[in-house]
């Protein structure tokens, strides 16, 4: 690990000034990501900016919803009481991810940054866009080298040798994105909000950035509105053990079906695109057919269509479907 300088702030505006232009700045929640990205020399700071004691890990109601702040622990969120009341979909998600211990340090604005657990990136001695930037031209060791657990959507925006095939590894940001949440933001020109779609990106011809967060921007809180109608959910994760492992699949699903038809329904996947991946147009379809077999495969087969397998990753096509099928089967039962 390279040598840092390490300040702590104790007001988000003191963070905001802290971190400067962001170039060579980084904040720092858990740690739990970004302590390993620099041991491994992957991420270099000569400035760490620790946020952990900014009063930002209420979980409360508002007027639509609940708002959950970024400094909010993994294993607080999962247990409280208005997340598991209105959202049991993310605290399934959250309980899928990590280890206890872990999930006792990971914080929600951490988990919405966390970068892809692809080994090529990890590992300095080997070819990485994402890791090297675009200007490089370093190319894409997961591309001809063991691609298990990398995209198979998403992939049709930019020149795969000079992008990237990873994934976004988080298990909240798929259900964060069924469940349509929203991300309140600071910096130095002040708050906005951005749309759970919009926040995370498809690498295209910018591998190196993972979200539309500018680098002096502060996570503060997200928003999650309360559905109008009661409905069913489940976090699905096809894995390779069945703890302490990163999805090779995962499917976020709530379900509302009155009088044998679906009502309404938010299906999002994860482990399969560089971004938590979701079809509103499938989901659209979905209204008013019957909450059957025949119906889950044809949303299925949709929201896969296009998909591109790679040589250790074509298997995911065929188990994205059947995760998919399988999920909606859990909550329609
Ligand atoms: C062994 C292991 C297994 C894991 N398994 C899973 C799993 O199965 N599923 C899963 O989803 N995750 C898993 N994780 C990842 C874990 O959830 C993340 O490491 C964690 O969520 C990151 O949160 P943190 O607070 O520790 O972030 P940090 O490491 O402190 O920060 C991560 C990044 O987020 C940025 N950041 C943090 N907070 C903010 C903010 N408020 N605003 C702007 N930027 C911010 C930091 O600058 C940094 O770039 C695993 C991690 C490990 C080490
Ligand atoms: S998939 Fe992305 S992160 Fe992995 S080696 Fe290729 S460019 Fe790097």
């Amino acid at each position: 690990m390279n040598n840092f300088r390490y300040n702590e702030a104790n007001q988000p505006a003191q963070a905001i000034q802290q971190i400067g232009t962001g170039a060579d700045t980084k904040f720092i929640a858990g740690g739990t990501n970004l302590v390993d990205l620099m041991k491994y020399t992957v991420e270099q700071p000569n400035t760490l900016v620790d946020i952990s004691r900014l009063e930002l890990a209420k979980i409360e109601k508002t007027a639509t919803g609940i708002r959950i702040g970024a400094l909010a622990r993994n294993s607080d969120m999962a247990e409280h009481p208005l997340v598991t009341g209105q959202f049991p979909l993310l605290s399934e998600a959250l309980l899928a991810g990590a280890s206890p211990q872990l999930r006792n340090m990971a914080t929600l604005g951490g988990n919405l940054m966390q970068r892809t657990r692809c080994n090529y990136f990890y590992d300095v001695s080997q070819p990485c866009n994402k890791r090297q930037g675009p200007t490089a031209q370093a190319g894409c060791g997961a591309l001809d080298g063991y691609n298990r657990i990398h995209a198979i959507l998403g992939l049709e925006t930019g020149n795969l040798n000079q992008s990237c095939i990873a994934t976004n590894p988080s298990d909240i940001n798929v259900a964060l994105a069924a469940l349509d949440a929203v991300v309140n933001v600071s910096g130095p020109g002040g708050q906005r909000t951005i749309p759970i779609r919009d926040f995370h990106r498809l690498a295209g011809n910018k591998p190196q950035q993972d979200t539309t967060l500018a680098p002096n921007e502060l996570i503060t809180s997200i928003d999650l509105a309360t559905p109008q109608r009661a409905g069913k959910s489940h976090y699905l994760k096809v894995r390779d053990r069945a703890s302490y492992a990163f999805a090779l699949v995962s499917v976020a699903t709530r379900l509302v079906v009155e009088n044998d038809r679906i009502q309404d329904v938010r299906l999002a996947l994860g482990g399969v695109a560089h971004k938590p991946w979701r079809l509103t147009s499938v989901e659209q379809q979905l209204i008013g057919k019957p909450a059957t077999e025949a119906s889950f495969r044809e949303a299925a087969r949709q929201l896969v269509a296009g998909a591109k397998g790679f040589e250790h990753n074509a298997f995911k096509i065929e188990l994205a479907q059947s995760a998919i099928v399988r999920a909606l089967q859990t909550v329609a039962a």
